[in-house]
């Protein structure tokens, strides 16, 4: 039997997964689960799954937890050494699907016990893409993309010599407000940066992807995992979804990944790797669908594209800070502080003031540093924010 865990279970990748792992429950030996307010998901899937631990990340719920849990063999446990206790359990392939920079620590704990690390998490690869990388090496084990485009690239180049790949192609749907006048973006209200056009995913990645910081830092991420230069790697926008990415080659051939827009492909393409085993995913007719459509991104409408290109030329640490806040900016337009608009200012003020990064931006990436330029990045875009609230 496979030891399996899932890091952010309860969310849209983690219930994805599960759903996959259920069909063929007796395949696994399910070691953890975590989750942080949905308790009571958490606990039923934990109990389903006869997980050997389930964690939340919020210590406050321990004993909501522990009374969902009751009569159960499975044990709860709460915050964030309890998170990496669960990573350190010995697990043969573990799923990161923890949002934002907090999936960083759990993901590198489970490659340095040698587990195979499914990544949904791409703030793992944008905050420290070459520790990360190198944790995986050191530890003889293996990092699995999970987010439909680099999925889709992985695929493409199976059986390929990176020397003959020219450009990387990731596609991007859109998202909420491809299609409307620039002058009216600043107004965008929270429910209409919430409602994808293709996919349904969690809340903060769909309002990342209205303001393309989602394609951003996949393009962070494809410079990361597939160790490609910033100038061949290339955002192509298409409103159906349906080409995840394409590879292009020197002989001028493109391999494209076309399917659903379902992450159950990606997720089970990661968890069977490398067989492909008959996947729950809707077949495409193409001859009904008809048609695709391409466009070219426009960096006016999205800012984002924009500041991801200095990220990767700058390196290092700027990954981190730039995800720091962005995560920060996407706070203040939830929590109504600052429009939709004003998101892609405060990652560039803070990306343009490497004072108030203490000069972390060309450190070392150790853990501790990534850790530190994240914190004084979310303190930097805060000030921001102020001084936008007044
Ligand atoms: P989600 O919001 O639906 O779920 C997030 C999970 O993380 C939940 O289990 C939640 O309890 C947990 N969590 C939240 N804050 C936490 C914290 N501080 N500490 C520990 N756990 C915490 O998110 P999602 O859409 O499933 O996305 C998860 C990750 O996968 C993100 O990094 C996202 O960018 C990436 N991803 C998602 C999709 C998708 O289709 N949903 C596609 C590609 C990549
Ligand atoms: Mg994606």
């Amino acid at each position: 039997m496979r030891r399996v865990s899932i890091f952010g279970s309860t969310g849209s990748i983690g219930q994805n997964t599960i759903d996959l792992i259920k069909r063929d429950l007796d395949a696994y030996d399910v070691v953890a689960l975590s989750g942080a307010q949905n308790i009571k998901l958490l606990a039923e899937d934990a109990i389903a799954l006869n997980a050997d631990v389930a964690v939340t990340a919020d210590k406050r719920r321990l004993q909501d937890l522990k009374d969902a849990l009751a009569g159960s063999s499975v044990k709860a446990a709460a915050g964030q050494a309890a998170l990496i206790e669960a990573a350190d359990r010995p697990a043969d392939w573990v799923m990161s699907a923890i949002v934002g920079a907090a999936g960083l620590a759990p993901g590198i704990c489970a490659l340095e016990r040698g587990a195979t690390l499914a990544l949904a998490n791409k703030e793992t690869l944008v905050c420290a893409g070459q520790l990360v990388l190198e944790t995986a090496k050191a530890n003889d084990t293996r990092l699995l993309p999970v987010d439909s485009e680099h999925s889709a690239v992985f695929q493409a180049l199976i059986g390929e010599d990176m020397a003959a790949v020219e450009r990387v192609i990731i596609t991007a749907s859109g998202g909420a407000f491809r299609d409307w006048p620039l002058d009216k973006l600043q107004d965008a209200t929270l429910d209409q940066a919430s409602a994808h056009p293709n996919w349904d995913m969690g809340q903060r990645i769909t309002i990342d992807s209205a303001s393309m910081f989602n394609k951003a830092l996949e393009l962070i991420e494809t410079r990361e995992y597939f160790d490609v230069e910033p100038d061949q790697i290339e955002v192509l926008v298409h409103p159906e979804s349906m080409i995840h990415a394409l590879v292009g080659f020197r002989d001028g051939a493109l391999m494209a990944h076309v399917g659903p827009a379902d992450m159950r492909h990606a997720i089970g393409f990661a968890l069977h790797y490398p067989t492909r085993k008959h996947l729950p995913v809707e077949r495409l007719d193409l001859a009904k669908l008809g048609s695709f459509s391409f466009r070219a991104p426009d960096e006016l409408r999205w800012p984002a594209l924009r500041l991801a290109r200095e990220v990767m030329d700058r390196r290092g640490l700027a990954g981190a800070i730039f995800n720091a806040a962005k995560e920060t900016a996407l706070d203040g337009f939830i929590s109504g502080r600052i429009r939709f608009t004003d998101m892609a200012d405060v990652v560039s003020e803070v990306l343009g003031r490497d004072k108030d990064t203490d000069g972390l931006i060309d450190a070392a990436m150790t853990l501790d540093n990534v850790v530190r330029a994240d914190h004084l990045a979310r303190m930097a875009a805060t000030a921001v924010i102020e001084t936008k609230t007044g």
